[in-house]
């Protein structure tokens, strides 16, 4: 059988794929796939194991928020002095097979935030680490795959996840289920190399908080299927949370047209200084951003543009064009038809 190195993502519109690159299965030498696009070369089968002892990660330098400036909106927008996410920082890496290879630029702001939050979750429970999958391209614009990502305000980053024993488990692109358990099926026909895996909501929330309470870095929007969102809630409430956090957490989240059960997408605003130099806001605007923009002597600015439409698959497309499943592969596809769907009209603040 030919092993299928993208796995579930064949099947699945919107998939951020996979995880890091060293969690492909290697190839059989006999492989002739082409896929080579989702295959690094750490993957042949004489790679030296993965699991050796890591460095530690360079410490993340902050970039200036003065270096990048975000112009128009997430759906139509660019960007100037992109800066790069890091390869590694403390509880984090980019993940080399994001769908996009290069779209690991973001704001200074979106940057900065995304690594601060990837610190706390390493300090308050370590063992974790956040993989970080498409953020933008260097001065922004299209992109494969994504309706926005356009002005480097928007991220992709896989869920914290946990292995059948309950350890920290390295993330994978794979949907979650109302139970919070998912499955890499890495090869869709071979049900003998499926790992079950489980959301680690403990890291998950953690790092929403995080990012929430970041007051350089103001959260607009997340974008997390419903019953993932329902659950990092209740989480929140166990870990006893800030009653406000929750309250924007509530707030900011819906699950819109693709339902990101895999990952969570961020939007943050324009950035005071970026909002006086051509960068828009796509809806909404909460009150308490406008009294913050007022308060500041600015002037929201909305964005108007039409979207510019970048390359997308339907999920008919993705289903008709998946290869051959395993059984229980299909089966959980049909189960997932039940939470897909947009779950009502949207939320007060959700299109
Ligand atoms: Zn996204």
């Amino acid at each position: 059988m030919r092993p299928l190195v993208i796995g579930l993502c064949a099947a699945l519109v919107g998939c951020v794929s996979r995880g890091m690159a060293q969690e492909a299965p290697p190839p059989p030498p006999t492989s002739t796939s082409t896929q080579t696009t989702t295959t690094s070369s750490s993957s042949t089968p004489t790679a030296p194991p993965v699991t050796s002892t890591p460095s530690a990660p360079p410490r993340f330098r902050h970039a200036r928020p003065s270096r990048s400036t975000s112009i128009g909106g997430p759906n139509n927008g660019s960007l100037e002095g992109g800066v790069a996410l890091p390869e590694r920082a403390t509880g984090l890496v980019s993940n080399p097979r994001r769908p996009n290879a290069t779209a690991f630029y973001g704001t200074a702001e979106l940057i900065n935030a995304i690594a601060d939050a990837a610190a706390v979750v390493d300090r308050a429970l370590p063992g974790g680490t956040l993989t970080v999958n498409d953020i933008g391209f260097q001065r922004g614009g299209p992109i494969d795959h994504h309706g926005s990502h356009q002005a480097g305000r928007d991220a992709d980053v896989l869920f914290y996840l946990l292995d059948a024993q309950g350890q920290p488990h390295p993330s994978v692109g794979v949907p979650i289920d109302p139970e919070g358990n998912g499955t890499d099926y890495r090869d869709l026909m071979d049900p003998s190399d499926d790992v079950p895996l489980r959301i680690d909501l403990p890291r998950t929330w953690r790092f929403v908080q995080a990012l929430l309470e970041n007051e350089h870095a103001l959260v607009q929007r997340i974008f997390v299927v419903e019953h993932l969102r329902t659950m990092l809630l209740d989480e929140a409430r166990r870990q006893r949370a800030p009653r406000a956090v929750v309250q924007r957490f509530s707030e900011v989240t819906c699950q819109p047209a693709y339902a990101h059960d895999d990952h969570l997408h961020v939007r943050l605003f324009c950035s005071d200084e970026d909002l006086g130099a051509g960068c828009a806001d796509a809806s909404p605007m909460y009150p308490w951003r406008l009294a913050q923009i007022e308060a500041a002597g600015l002037a929201p600015v909305a964005e108007t543009r039409a979207r510019r439409r970048s390359r997308v698959v339907t999920e008919a497309e993705a289903r008709a064009s998946a290869p051959p499943m395993h059984e229980s592969v299909r089966a959980f596809l049909d189960r997932r038809e039940s939470w897909i769907v947009q779950p009502h009209p949207g939320r007060r603040y959700c299109r």
